[in-house]
Protein backbone atom coordinates (compact mmCIF):
# COMPACT_ATOMS: atom_id res chain seq x y z
CA UNK A 1 0.00 0.00 0.00
CA UNK A 2 1.10 3.57 -0.67
CA UNK A 3 1.12 5.92 1.86
CA UNK A 4 2.01 9.21 0.84
CA UNK A 5 1.71 10.71 4.43
CA UNK A 6 4.99 8.37 4.98
CA UNK A 7 6.26 9.64 1.62
CA UNK A 8 5.60 13.40 3.47
CA UNK A 9 6.67 11.89 6.80
CA UNK A 10 10.24 11.17 4.41
CA UNK A 11 10.90 15.02 3.43
CA UNK A 12 8.66 16.55 5.54
CA UNK A 13 7.55 20.39 3.73
CA UNK A 14 8.71 23.47 5.27
CA UNK A 15 6.65 25.66 7.23
CA UNK A 16 6.41 28.07 4.68
CA UNK A 17 5.28 25.33 1.91
CA UNK A 18 2.32 24.32 4.25
CA UNK A 19 0.85 27.82 5.06
CA UNK A 20 0.95 28.69 1.15
CA UNK A 21 -0.06 24.93 0.44
CA UNK A 22 -3.30 25.51 3.01
CA UNK A 23 -4.16 28.95 1.46
CA UNK A 24 -3.51 28.08 -1.84
CA UNK A 25 -5.09 24.07 -1.58
CA UNK A 26 -8.14 25.98 -0.02
CA UNK A 27 -8.73 28.33 -2.61
CA UNK A 28 -8.29 25.79 -5.57
CA UNK A 29 -10.66 23.42 -3.96
CA UNK A 30 -13.07 26.09 -3.55
CA UNK A 31 -12.85 27.53 -6.89
CA UNK A 32 -13.34 23.74 -8.53
CA UNK A 33 -16.51 23.13 -6.01
CA UNK A 34 -17.97 26.78 -6.60
CA UNK A 35 -18.48 25.71 -10.17
CA UNK A 36 -21.62 23.09 -9.28
CA UNK A 37 -21.98 24.89 -5.22
CA UNK A 38 -25.77 24.63 -6.17
CA UNK A 39 -26.63 21.64 -8.71
CA UNK A 40 -27.39 18.70 -7.70
CA UNK A 41 -25.73 15.32 -9.24
CA UNK A 42 -28.33 15.36 -12.00
CA UNK A 43 -27.43 19.03 -12.98
CA UNK A 44 -23.61 18.06 -12.20
CA UNK A 45 -23.78 15.12 -14.87
CA UNK A 46 -25.57 16.94 -17.68
CA UNK A 47 -23.29 19.59 -17.42
CA UNK A 48 -20.10 17.64 -17.09
CA UNK A 49 -21.14 13.94 -18.24
CA UNK A 50 -20.99 10.83 -16.52
CA UNK A 51 -17.65 11.34 -15.35
CA UNK A 52 -18.49 15.06 -13.76
CA UNK A 53 -15.90 17.21 -12.77
CA UNK A 54 -12.79 16.05 -12.74
CA UNK A 55 -10.86 19.41 -13.40
CA UNK A 56 -10.60 22.49 -12.82
CA UNK A 57 -9.90 22.73 -16.72
CA UNK A 58 -13.33 22.31 -17.17
CA UNK A 59 -14.55 25.43 -16.05
CA UNK A 60 -17.97 26.87 -17.94
CA UNK A 61 -15.76 30.89 -18.37
CA UNK A 62 -13.52 32.25 -16.10
CA UNK A 63 -12.81 30.70 -12.71
CA UNK A 64 -13.21 32.38 -9.63
CA UNK A 65 -13.07 31.40 -5.68
CA UNK A 66 -15.93 31.83 -3.60
CA UNK A 67 -17.22 33.45 -0.27
CA UNK A 68 -14.70 30.59 1.54
CA UNK A 69 -11.78 31.56 -0.16
CA UNK A 70 -12.89 35.92 0.61
CA UNK A 71 -13.54 35.02 4.40
CA UNK A 72 -10.65 32.70 4.98
CA UNK A 73 -8.32 35.52 3.62
CA UNK A 74 -9.83 38.14 5.86
CA UNK A 75 -9.47 35.36 8.76
CA UNK A 76 -5.79 35.84 7.82
CA UNK A 77 -5.73 39.22 7.79
CA UNK A 78 -7.20 39.11 11.35
CA UNK A 79 -4.74 37.45 12.60
CA UNK A 80 -2.02 39.94 10.28
CA UNK A 81 -3.56 42.43 12.63
CA UNK A 82 -2.69 40.56 15.65
CA UNK A 83 0.88 39.82 15.18
CA UNK A 84 1.48 43.39 13.69
CA UNK A 85 0.45 44.31 16.86
CA UNK A 86 2.33 42.10 19.16
CA UNK A 87 5.62 42.50 17.22
CA UNK A 88 4.75 46.25 18.38
CA UNK A 89 4.79 45.31 21.56
CA UNK A 90 0.95 44.87 21.88
CA UNK A 91 -1.15 42.16 23.07
CA UNK A 92 -4.13 42.78 21.17
CA UNK A 93 -7.19 40.82 21.81
CA UNK A 94 -7.57 37.97 19.00
CA UNK A 95 -11.15 37.56 19.02
CA UNK A 96 -12.00 41.52 18.79
CA UNK A 97 -9.70 41.63 15.75
CA UNK A 98 -11.08 38.75 14.12
CA UNK A 99 -14.48 40.84 14.46
CA UNK A 100 -12.96 43.97 12.86
CA UNK A 101 -11.92 41.94 10.01
CA UNK A 102 -15.20 40.42 9.30
CA UNK A 103 -16.80 43.94 9.96
CA UNK A 104 -14.48 44.87 6.95
CA UNK A 105 -15.54 42.22 4.73
CA UNK A 106 -19.15 42.74 5.71
CA UNK A 107 -18.12 46.20 3.88
CA UNK A 108 -16.88 44.55 0.80
CA UNK A 109 -20.21 42.54 0.08
CA UNK A 110 -22.21 45.99 -0.12
CA UNK A 111 -23.60 45.70 3.64
CA UNK A 112 -23.10 48.94 5.15
CA UNK A 113 -21.40 48.27 9.05
CA UNK A 114 -24.09 49.00 11.54
CA UNK A 115 -23.84 52.63 12.88
CA UNK A 116 -22.65 51.70 16.58
CA UNK A 117 -19.58 49.47 14.89
CA UNK A 118 -15.93 50.48 15.30
CA UNK A 119 -14.86 52.79 13.03
CA UNK A 120 -11.58 51.48 10.89
CA UNK A 121 -9.22 52.42 8.66
CA UNK A 122 -9.04 50.71 6.22
CA UNK A 123 -6.13 47.78 5.61
CA UNK A 124 -4.46 46.32 2.51
CA UNK A 125 -6.77 43.26 1.77
CA UNK A 126 -9.67 45.70 1.48
CA UNK A 127 -8.50 47.48 -1.36
CA UNK A 128 -8.10 44.20 -3.42
CA UNK A 129 -11.44 44.05 -5.60
CA UNK A 130 -11.59 40.95 -6.49
CA UNK A 131 -12.51 40.07 -2.78
CA UNK A 132 -15.50 42.84 -2.98
CA UNK A 133 -17.62 40.35 -5.35
CA UNK A 134 -20.04 38.90 -3.60
CA UNK A 135 -19.73 35.26 -4.33
CA UNK A 136 -23.26 33.62 -2.39
CA UNK A 137 -21.97 34.46 0.93
CA UNK A 138 -23.85 32.88 4.06
CA UNK A 139 -26.48 34.12 5.47
CA UNK A 140 -25.65 33.98 9.17
CA UNK A 141 -22.20 35.84 8.29
CA UNK A 142 -24.04 38.67 7.13
CA UNK A 143 -26.84 38.92 9.53
CA UNK A 144 -24.21 38.18 12.61
CA UNK A 145 -22.14 40.67 11.74
CA UNK A 146 -25.36 42.98 11.07
CA UNK A 147 -26.62 43.29 14.53
CA UNK A 148 -23.37 45.31 15.13
CA UNK A 149 -22.65 42.97 18.44
CA UNK A 150 -19.53 41.26 18.54
CA UNK A 151 -20.66 37.35 19.39
CA UNK A 152 -18.96 35.48 22.04
CA UNK A 153 -18.62 32.33 23.50
CA UNK A 154 -20.76 33.23 26.26
CA UNK A 155 -23.14 35.74 24.37
CA UNK A 156 -22.83 34.29 20.79
CA UNK A 157 -25.00 35.88 17.45
CA UNK A 158 -27.36 33.59 15.40
CA UNK A 159 -28.24 31.11 18.23
CA UNK A 160 -29.71 28.38 15.97
CA UNK A 161 -26.94 28.97 13.49
CA UNK A 162 -24.68 26.06 12.34
CA UNK A 163 -24.05 26.57 8.90
CA UNK A 164 -20.72 26.22 7.13
CA UNK A 165 -19.63 29.48 7.59
CA UNK A 166 -17.50 29.02 10.06
CA UNK A 167 -15.52 25.78 9.53
CA UNK A 168 -14.71 26.71 5.84
CA UNK A 169 -13.03 30.32 7.25
CA UNK A 170 -11.19 28.77 9.73
CA UNK A 171 -7.94 27.05 8.54
CA UNK A 172 -5.48 30.08 9.03
CA UNK A 173 -6.04 29.35 12.75
CA UNK A 174 -4.35 26.28 12.84
CA UNK A 175 -1.11 28.22 10.70
CA UNK A 176 0.07 29.88 13.68
CA UNK A 177 3.37 28.95 15.18
CA UNK A 178 4.35 28.98 18.88
CA UNK A 179 0.75 28.42 19.92
CA UNK A 180 -0.28 25.26 22.11
CA UNK A 181 -3.24 23.20 20.21
CA UNK A 182 -5.42 24.38 23.00
CA UNK A 183 -5.18 28.06 22.21
CA UNK A 184 -5.56 27.20 18.39
CA UNK A 185 -8.89 25.72 19.66
CA UNK A 186 -9.96 28.37 22.07
CA UNK A 187 -9.52 31.14 19.09
CA UNK A 188 -11.17 29.39 16.15
CA UNK A 189 -14.17 28.64 18.40
CA UNK A 190 -14.57 32.14 19.50
CA UNK A 191 -14.09 33.15 16.15
CA UNK A 192 -17.04 31.31 15.14
CA UNK A 193 -19.38 32.59 17.81
CA UNK A 194 -18.96 36.00 15.89
CA UNK A 195 -21.54 34.70 13.49
CA UNK A 196 -22.91 31.33 14.52
CA UNK A 197 -24.11 30.89 17.67
CA UNK A 198 -25.12 26.70 17.84
CA UNK A 199 -22.17 24.38 19.35
CA UNK A 200 -21.65 22.39 16.73
CA UNK A 201 -20.40 25.40 14.68
CA UNK A 202 -18.09 26.29 17.28
CA UNK A 203 -17.13 22.96 17.90
CA UNK A 204 -16.78 22.20 14.37
CA UNK A 205 -14.50 25.16 13.42
CA UNK A 206 -12.18 24.29 16.52
CA UNK A 207 -11.45 20.68 15.72
CA UNK A 208 -10.69 21.86 11.65
CA UNK A 209 -8.20 24.07 12.97
CA UNK A 210 -6.93 21.15 15.65
CA UNK A 211 -6.65 19.75 12.87
CA UNK A 212 -4.64 22.27 10.99
CA UNK A 213 -2.28 22.73 13.69
CA UNK A 214 -1.55 18.91 14.00
CA UNK A 215 -0.42 19.07 10.12
CA UNK A 216 0.97 22.28 10.04
CA UNK A 217 2.91 22.14 14.03
CA UNK A 218 3.03 19.30 15.27
CA UNK A 219 3.84 17.88 12.03
CA UNK A 220 1.38 14.40 12.59
CA UNK A 221 0.28 12.33 9.35
CA UNK A 222 -3.30 12.32 8.03
CA UNK A 223 -5.02 10.13 9.90
CA UNK A 224 -3.28 10.60 13.25
CA UNK A 225 -4.16 14.48 12.80
CA UNK A 226 -7.98 13.24 12.13
CA UNK A 227 -7.86 11.45 14.99
CA UNK A 228 -6.85 13.92 17.13
CA UNK A 229 -8.66 16.02 15.64
CA UNK A 230 -11.78 13.48 16.90
CA UNK A 231 -10.40 12.83 20.44
CA UNK A 232 -10.47 16.92 20.92
CA UNK A 233 -14.13 17.23 19.82
CA UNK A 234 -14.63 14.14 22.34
CA UNK A 235 -13.35 16.20 25.07
CA UNK A 236 -15.06 19.28 24.71
CA UNK A 237 -17.51 19.88 27.50
CA UNK A 238 -21.38 19.65 26.11
CA UNK A 239 -19.51 17.85 23.15
CA UNK A 240 -22.16 18.00 19.93
CA UNK A 241 -23.39 14.76 19.54
CA UNK A 242 -24.11 15.70 15.92
CA UNK A 243 -20.58 16.34 15.00
CA UNK A 244 -18.69 13.52 17.02
CA UNK A 245 -21.24 11.14 15.36
CA UNK A 246 -19.91 12.74 11.59
CA UNK A 247 -16.06 12.12 12.62
CA UNK A 248 -16.46 8.78 13.80
CA UNK A 249 -18.26 7.99 10.96
CA UNK A 250 -15.75 9.65 8.56
CA UNK A 251 -12.70 7.93 10.11
CA UNK A 252 -14.08 4.38 10.21
CA UNK A 253 -15.69 4.68 6.49
CA UNK A 254 -12.67 5.86 5.22
CA UNK A 255 -10.86 2.91 6.27
CA UNK A 256 -13.32 0.50 4.51
CA UNK A 257 -11.46 -1.33 1.55
CA UNK A 258 -13.13 -0.90 -2.12
CA UNK A 259 -13.89 2.05 -3.62
CA UNK A 260 -14.36 5.37 -1.85
CA UNK A 261 -18.40 6.41 -1.40
CA UNK A 262 -19.03 8.87 -3.73
CA UNK A 263 -21.97 11.16 -4.84
CA UNK A 264 -24.73 10.80 -2.88
CA UNK A 265 -23.44 7.34 -1.35
CA UNK A 266 -21.30 9.78 0.02
CA UNK A 267 -23.70 12.59 1.11
CA UNK A 268 -26.64 9.55 2.44
CA UNK A 269 -23.85 9.16 4.94
CA UNK A 270 -22.01 12.04 5.89
CA UNK A 271 -24.46 14.93 4.75
CA UNK A 272 -24.58 17.39 2.53
CA UNK A 273 -22.20 19.75 3.76
CA UNK A 274 -24.33 22.70 4.24
CA UNK A 275 -24.32 22.44 8.06
CA UNK A 276 -20.81 22.79 10.21
CA UNK A 277 -19.92 19.43 11.11
CA UNK A 278 -21.31 17.86 7.92
CA UNK A 279 -18.96 19.25 5.42
CA UNK A 280 -15.84 18.68 8.14
CA UNK A 281 -16.50 15.16 7.41
CA UNK A 282 -17.32 14.88 4.04
CA UNK A 283 -14.34 16.81 3.50
CA UNK A 284 -11.91 14.45 6.07
CA UNK A 285 -13.61 12.00 4.57
CA UNK A 286 -12.79 12.41 1.07
CA UNK A 287 -9.11 13.12 2.01
CA UNK A 288 -8.65 10.45 4.10
CA UNK A 289 -10.18 7.60 1.71
CA UNK A 290 -8.08 8.53 -1.02
CA UNK A 291 -5.09 8.47 1.04
CA UNK A 292 -4.23 4.97 0.21
CA UNK A 293 -4.72 4.73 -3.36
CA UNK A 294 -3.02 8.41 -4.20
CA UNK A 295 0.75 7.84 -5.54
CA UNK A 296 1.55 11.52 -5.28
CA UNK A 297 0.71 14.29 -3.45
CA UNK A 298 -1.04 16.26 -6.67
CA UNK A 299 -3.25 12.52 -7.18
CA UNK A 300 -4.11 12.80 -3.69
CA UNK A 301 -5.07 16.20 -4.01
CA UNK A 302 -6.70 15.29 -7.49
CA UNK A 303 -8.71 12.21 -5.97
CA UNK A 304 -10.05 14.02 -2.95
CA UNK A 305 -11.13 17.07 -4.78
CA UNK A 306 -13.38 15.34 -7.08
CA UNK A 307 -14.91 13.23 -4.55
CA UNK A 308 -15.29 16.26 -2.83
CA UNK A 309 -17.18 18.72 -4.98
CA UNK A 310 -19.21 15.95 -7.09
CA UNK A 311 -22.30 15.71 -5.28
CA UNK A 312 -25.90 17.83 -4.31
CA UNK A 313 -24.31 19.55 -1.52
CA UNK A 314 -22.16 22.36 -0.57
CA UNK A 315 -19.65 21.69 -2.89
CA UNK A 316 -16.84 24.76 -2.50
CA UNK A 317 -17.54 24.39 1.10
CA UNK A 318 -16.25 20.94 0.78
CA UNK A 319 -14.05 21.33 -1.45
CA UNK A 320 -12.10 24.45 0.31
CA UNK A 321 -11.95 22.16 3.52
CA UNK A 322 -10.39 19.02 1.60
CA UNK A 323 -7.61 21.44 -0.14
CA UNK A 324 -6.85 23.34 3.37
CA UNK A 325 -6.36 19.73 4.19
CA UNK A 326 -4.07 18.63 2.07
CA UNK A 327 -2.22 21.77 1.62
CA UNK A 328 -1.56 21.40 5.11
CA UNK A 329 -0.49 17.93 4.69
CA UNK A 330 1.78 18.58 1.70
CA UNK A 331 2.50 22.00 1.16
CA UNK A 332 2.22 23.51 -2.02
CA UNK A 333 3.86 20.12 -3.66
CA UNK A 334 0.22 19.21 -3.41
CA UNK A 335 -1.00 21.93 -5.81
CA UNK A 336 -1.82 21.08 -9.17
CA UNK A 337 0.50 23.10 -11.71
CA UNK A 338 -2.26 23.44 -14.32
CA UNK A 339 -4.25 24.41 -11.76
CA UNK A 340 -3.09 27.19 -10.54
CA UNK A 341 -2.20 28.87 -13.88
CA UNK A 342 -6.20 28.84 -13.74
CA UNK A 343 -6.55 30.14 -10.11
CA UNK A 344 -7.91 34.19 -9.45
CA UNK A 345 -5.66 36.35 -8.15
CA UNK A 346 -2.97 33.84 -6.85
CA UNK A 347 -0.58 36.51 -6.15
CA UNK A 348 -2.89 38.02 -3.63
CA UNK A 349 -3.44 34.88 -1.90
CA UNK A 350 0.50 34.28 -2.01
CA UNK A 351 1.03 38.12 -0.53
CA UNK A 352 -1.22 37.59 2.53
CA UNK A 353 0.56 33.92 3.06
CA UNK A 354 4.05 35.94 2.53
CA UNK A 355 3.23 38.53 5.40
CA UNK A 356 2.06 35.80 7.58
CA UNK A 357 5.19 34.34 7.17
CA UNK A 358 6.88 36.98 7.65
CA UNK A 359 5.44 38.37 10.58
CA UNK A 360 5.77 34.24 12.62
CA UNK A 361 9.09 33.62 11.32
CA UNK A 362 10.90 36.74 10.76
CA UNK A 363 11.57 34.86 7.12
MG1 LIG B 1 -18.92 29.58 -1.01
Amino acid sequence: MNNPAQTSAASPASFSSRVQGTLMGGALGDSLGYQVEFDSLEQITAKYGSSMLLDLSQAKGTVHFSDDTQMTLYTLDGLLDVLEWANGGVGADINACQWLAYLRWLKTQGVPAPGHAPEQAPRWIDSQSVLHHQRHPGNACLTGLSTGEMGTAARPVNLDSKGCGTVMRSAPYGLLPNVEAETVYKVSSDAASLTHGHPSARQSSGAFSWLIHQLVIVGLPLRAAAESARDRATAERAADADLLARLELALTLSTHDGKPLAGESLTDALGLGWVAEDALAVALYCVLATERDAVSPVEHFLDALRLAVNHSGDSDSTGAIAGNILGALYGEAALPPSWLKLCEAPQLIRHLGAEFIKLTTGE
